[in-house]
């Protein structure tokens, strides 16, 4: 049986159900003479549970980091809240009731009222304050709380809910997944999972109220996924899920702090491909050196009219600020094609590939769509290292009208002193076969060039990127089309220009070594391909490589080629 929540700590968990049922404590209001020894009572018991705190904190530092210590640092603050201690003293002694019971009703007031706020980190508090008041009570009336410490390797924890104290507590060597019906992502228990590198999923509606210990259960932290009482073909399926996560895990720790260099010392620069500001996250998390191509037409999709040049600029600021003076590669709008945005009124052409899209519409829409988009760009330069890169060119007159463009926004910038990088560079997509011809000549007019491999294989094959019946011709390793990334790298080369890939093929196994050979300087690719790509590079010798990698520029076949250059990587 698969069932779906959320994934709120990745990785892949195989092992049995070990339930841990909802121990609730029933608070009775009852009457008390001698309030001087209750409040001594709740004093004491209040410092106990303050220094357990502590100490558990202490542990979390080891386990995972100073920063979730924080969150049991939290509690200790909560507890310490002279307001919190004496609301509850009072009502002992005002009301003359027993501590549990003063406790349940403060506590319940604090949480209702952090609960109401707004502010998501407020709202986290409410939970935070639950788990104090429940280990306050529990304490003060003699429960023992469930060990979960204790919890024997191969366990997967089923529970409704799992308070930040709880799962500080769990021994990750014998914790393999955490599942329970409730809480979300930015839950105080999720970051600790994740914070303890235990997979979960989280906000399980569907869960079995009646699941056993010792079930078989599979998790999938990342996509959200639960097999409970899995078959043969899931297990297998999840063991192998599991071992390339261990294997990726261990390419992160490797890899992820060092620069992309070659066994001979050539430093090349990896990067992310992103198609928001959120996407930034995951491209520093696995070590990417910048953002080689920001596709902004994601910003413009699934909306009813377009983003105004001051969202525009936010989004693109927020993508500078995060990579913190790493270059950051934005695209221009390239829709039409395969991309529409219903609410610009542009008509389907008949051949949308080769039609109306991209910089062509871009020329021809300056007043509502360029000339805004190029300005929040040049306004968010100020912020970071932002570069600027025109899609789909084919004629120098593209290049020359949107640069005329970019300097006519400057000099209005010049003069009425708003902030922008005076020596912003402008590069081009190369991804046209005009462009790969003309690569020579429009090296001489732009800062850097980008391979944009996903189309120029399109537009040099004539083979329709989308259509799986010709996807057999559709391939970077055809002769053509390395012909041409040659050709692009050589003129690039040749005139001084930094030349990056941010097609697809930038992160094949079988072609890096045969682009960082050629001299190619930045690669873009989704960021879960950026660690792999680094541990290639690392292997190459781009010298020696040089004229082996050449011979492929004389073969003739796709398979030719494809052959030839797996036997050379396995060499590696
Ligand atoms: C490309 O064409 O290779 C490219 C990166 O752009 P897109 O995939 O957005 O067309
Ligand atoms: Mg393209």
């Amino acid at each position: 049986m698969k069932i779906y929540g959320v994934g709120a700590a990745e990785g892949i968990g195989i092992g049995v159900a070990k339930v841990v049922r909802e121990q609730s404590v029933e608070v009775i209001k009852k009457n008390i003479p001698d309030i001087e020894t209750e409040v001594k009572n709740f004093m004491e018991i209040l410092e106990i549970t303050k220094a357990e705190t502590e100490e558990m904190s202490q542990t979390l530092e080891k386990n995972a980091s100073a920063k979730e210590a924080e969150i049991l640092f939290g509690h200790i603050m909560l507890m310490s809240d002279p307001m919190l201690v004496d609301e509850i003293v009072n009502r002992i002694k005002n009301d003359m009731v027993c501590a549990e019971y003063a406790i349940d009703e403060v506590c319940n007031q604090y949480a209702a009222a952090f609960a109401s706020m707004d502010d998501e980190l407020m709202q986290q508090r409410a939970t935070d304050m639950h788990d104090i008041k429940l280990r306050l009570i529990k304490k003060i009336l003699g429960i023992e709380s469930t060990d979960l410490s204790k919890l024997p390797y191969g366990s997967i924890l089923v529970a409704k809910d799992l308070t930040p104290s709880m799962t500080a507590g769990l021994n990750p060597e014998n914790v393999l997944g955490i599942v329970t019906e409730f809480g979300g992502k930015t839950s105080h228990s999720a970051i600790l999972a994740r914070a303890l590198e235990i997979p979960a999923v989280v906000g399980l509606s569907d869960l079995p109220d009646d699941i056993k210990d010792d079930t078989d259960i599979l998790i999938d932290g990342e996509n959200g996924e639960v097999i409970i009482l899995p078959n043969e073909e899931e297990k297998a399926e999840y063991e192998k899920k599991r071992n390339e996560f261990a294997s990726n895990k261990e390419l992160l720790k490797k890899y992820r702090e060092l620069s992309s260099i070659s066994k001979d010392g050539k430093r090349v620069e990896i990067a992310g491909n992103i198609g928001s500001p959120e996407d930034v996250n995951k491209v520093i998390e696995n070590g990417g050196e910048g953002i080689g191509l920001f596709r902004t037409e994601f910003l413009f999709m699934d909306r009813d009219s377009m983003p105004s040049e001051e969202e525009q600029f936010e989004s693109y600021k927020k993508v500078a600020v995060a990579m913190d003076g790493k270059p950051v590669i934005i695209r221009t709008l390239d829709i039409g094609g395969d991309k529409e945005i219903p609410y610009m009124g542009i008509q389907k052409d008949e051949n949308p590939f080769l039609g109306y899209r991209a910089i062509r519409l871009c020329l021809d829409r300056k007043e509502d769509i360029y000339i805004p988009q190029l300005r929040a760009l040049l306004r968010a330069s100020a912020f970071g290292n932002i570069k600027i890169m025109l899609p789909l060119i084919t004629s120098m007159d593209e290049i020359r009208e949107a640069k005329a463009l970019i300097e006519t926004i400057k000099a209005e910038f010049d003069s009425k002193n708003i902030a922008y990088n005076k020596y912003i560079e402008v590069g081009i997509m190369i991804e046209t076969a005009a462009a790969s011809l003309l690569a020579d000549i429009f090296a001489k007019e732009v800062d850097f060039f980008s391979i944009g491999t996903n189309d120029l294989i399109q537009y040099t094959m004539s083979v329709d990127r989308g259509n799986v019946k010709i996807a057999g011709l559709y391939s970077p390793f055809s002769p053509a089309v390395l012909r041409s990334i040659h050709r692009i790298i050589t003129e690039g080369k040749k005139a001084g220009i930094m030349v990056g890939m941010c097609g697809e093929a930038a992160a094949d196994p079988l072609l890096i070594p045969v682009l960082l050979s050629w001299g190619m300087d930045e690669f873009s690719m989704s960021a879960s391909s950026i660690l792999k790509s680094r541990q290639i590079i690392s292997l190459c010798d781009s010298e020696a490589l040089r004229t082996k990698v050449d011979k492929v520029l004389e073969l003739a076949t796709e398979s030719e080629i494809t052959n030839y250059l797996k036997k050379l990587t396995e060499e590696l």
